[in-house]
């Protein structure tokens, strides 16, 4: 699935109505899409502020979000809040977490390509409710399932990808970081650009501690 003129252009979904992000939350926890529904405790939808000038895209939940029924809460997730922290983000404050599926894979492996797109209308739904200016894009799952089904994150990771008016920025996922250190260094640049085009497009007066 890719995102080409397929947000905001074509027949809206019953998921694109929902009135709002609530009620939509209310639907796609009854989905059964796709067969990770039947292997994991609860749908984890997404959290954080909506509208918000910046939305995170993930690969799916892992134990602790599918025990918790919240996106982003293990360890990763943990520095994923602090690379925000330091970037003047905060997921209750200006920011929305999400993931391309939102049921856990079983044993956390990488969800398949069908998987993927058979969640693929409700992050698409997700994504016309936040609204963002700007996505970050965390790790090859996030990029295949939203931009490019044949993306590789190492080529194309710190560089812009425009589509319907929305600027993506690819980069690696927080748990990579947790497995090589030596990437922090990457995240960070990107970052940087993150919170420069935030400036530009959403608010001039964009406040982080460290850029
Ligand atoms: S992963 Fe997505 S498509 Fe599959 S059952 Fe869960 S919510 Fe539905």
């Amino acid at each position: 699935m890719k995102v080409d003129d397929v947000i905001y252009t074509g027949e809206p979904t019953e998921l694109d109505l929902a009135p709002d992000m609530d009620a939509l939350a209310r639907t796609v926890s009854g989905c059964r899409r796709c067969g990770l529904r039947a292997g994991c405790q609860q749908v984890v939808f997404g959290e954080g502020v909506w509208p918000a000038g910046l939305m995170c895209i993930g690969e799916g939940p892992g134990a602790d979000e599918d025990r918790l029924g919240r996106p982003f809460v293990g360890k990763a997730g943990q520095l994923l809040d602090k690379i925000l922290e330091v970037s003047g983000f905060d997921r209750h404050r200006n920011c929305y977490i999400a993931n391309v599926v939102k049921c856990r894979p079983p044993g956390n492996r990488i969800p398949e390509p069908a998987e993927r797109e058979a969640c693929w209308p409700n992050l698409r739904a997700q994504i016309r409710q936040v609204a963002p200016k700007i996505v970050v894009l965390l790790g090859a799952t996030a990029l295949q399932g939203v931009i490019d089904p044949q993306g590789r994150i190492t080529r194309v990771r710190g560089h812009w990808i425009e589509r319907e008016g929305i600027h993506f920025m690819p980069t690696y996922h927080p748990a990579a970081l947790l497995r090589d250190p030596s990437k922090k260094r990457d995240v960070w640049q990107d970052m940087k650009q993150v919170i420069a085009k935030y400036r530009e497009l959403v608010d001039p007066d964009h406040y982080s501690p460290h850029a």
